[in-house]
């Protein structure tokens, strides 16, 4: 068997034919010819046989290492004119537009994000974090499932926060396949807006409950596009924001200390994780910590009382009519405990019982939810080395978005002779 052919059954690039092989000090060069005639437009469907002119140099491609060898595809490629995209070199079958790797480096790199930290990956392909970002763009680009805005029915949209709160992302999850089906970059509801647009009328008005944040204003945008929805606030939310009154009311506190009794401030300022998780997951010192602020009473207990009573509301399995109930019952106490906080928080629960209620009604699974919005945080903590949103978001939507990964070895093919 000749070399060329070997390596084209070795690496089998599809549409190519390989003409010659090179061993070069520090890789294996493999110079391959394309088998169509006709030229074909990488960013759209356009295809033509004329040609334009032919590229000077050659284009190269890293493609998955042979062994111990890094492994690079060139080709001498032609350019066409396409009516759209105007003078553009001609699509390669076996690389995405403008990608300097070919497809299934690209594809197993998309599959090793969602799975391995930052370090692994960068050392195990050799590549940088922010090429690991472009890659993964590309990845998501053509990998989702383009059935992925059918039959939506229950959403959930929410904003992300990354990059030490100077950006956000807008996020849109479907409840049913719990899964994150689309986002943009920036919040409010203009986000919102340009997910409608994309979803069309029809579509949007299939919908029949949408559950939210209740600060982010983004009803405004439901209630224009998606006539039909119930407006919810998720159980989640109202209990984050519980635990915010909280964390607002021990700070207080705190500062107040550390003026009178510096040392006690000290130690008291460890306290808040003992506050703010839940109490089944905290160790046996954060729980003897509990057990002194119990003992000490005061603002900082009452606050501790009221948030886990409005977590209690959500955690059981109680019908609508007993949730109103008991969160009428929060919403009296909190808003005569005195504690600022939670008095605005008693009427901002007022202000969206309706809305929290039909979430409720609806069964927009709180747990199920917070543990999409968990790996979301996750996932966006890993994305705080990528310098653009765009990868942030490729991450969030290849690890828990609608998406399936194939694998270069489970791609089945024909090997090329
Ligand atoms: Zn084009």
């Amino acid at each position: 068997m000749r070399v060329t052919a070997a390596f084209s059954r070795l690496l089998a690039l599809p549409g190519v034919r390989v003409r010659k092989v090179d061993f070069e000090p520090d890789r294996v060069v493999v110079t391959v010819a394309l088998r169509r005639r006709r030229l074909s437009c990488p960013d759209c469907d356009f295809e033509t046989a004329a040609r334009y002119d032919t590229r000077p140099v050659e284009s190269r491609w890293r493609h998955l290492d042979l062994g111990v060898w890094r492994l690079e595809v060139r080709a001498s490629l032609r350019r066409l004119v396409c009516p759209t995209h105007g003078v553009i070199t001609e699509a390669v079958p076996f690389a995405r537009s403008g990608s300097r790797f070919s497809a299934e480096v690209e594809d197993l790199v998309g599959f090793l994000a969602t799975q391995m930290d930052k370090t692994a990956i960068c050392r195990l392909v050799r590549i940088d974090w922010d090429t690991v970002g472009r890659i993964i763009c590309r990845v998501m680009a053509t990998g989702l499932d383009p059935g992925r805005l059918e039959g939506l029915f229950s959403i959930g949209v929410d904003e992300v926060s990354w990059r030490r709160h100077h950006k956000y992302l807008t996020l849109v999850s479907d409840h049913q396949g719990r899964k994150i089906v689309w986002g943009t970059e920036g919040r409010g509801a203009a986000m919102l807006d340009e997910f409608f647009d994309t979803l069309g009328e029809e579509r949007a008005g299939q919908i029949a409950a949408v559950s939210m944040d209740m600060s982010a204003g983004y009803a405004k945008s439901v209630r224009q596009h998606a006539t039909k929805a119930v407006i919810c606030y998720d159980p989640f939310h109202v209990v984050a924001l519980g635990t915010k009154a909280l964390d607002t009311v021990r700070r207080q506190h705190w500062q107040q200390m550390r003026r009178a009794d510096p040392h006690a401030a000290r130690r008291f300022k460890g306290a808040r994780w003992c506050l703010l998780k839940n109490p089944t997951d905290l160790d046996d010192d954060q729980a003897a910590t509990l057990r002194r602020l119990r003992r000490h009473g005061g603002a900082v207990w009452r606050a501790y009382a009221l948030k886990e009573a409005l977590r209690a509301i959500f955690s059981d399995d109680l019908d609508p009519a007993e949730v109103a109930a008991l969160l009428d019952r929060f919403c009296s106490k909190a808003s005569r405990s005195g504690l600022k906080p939670f008095v605005t928080l008693a009427r901002t629960i007022r202000k969206h019982r309706e809305g929290i209620l039909a979430a409720v009604r609806l069964g927009v699974n709180n747990a199920r939810h917070e543990g999409l919005n968990r790996r979301v945080r996750l996932i966006v903590n890993r994305a705080y080395g990528f310098h653009s949103a765009k990868a942030a978001l490729a991450l969030i939507m290849l690890t828990i978005g609608p998406i399936e990964h194939v694998l270069p070895h489970e791609r089945t093919h024909v090997p090329g002779g």
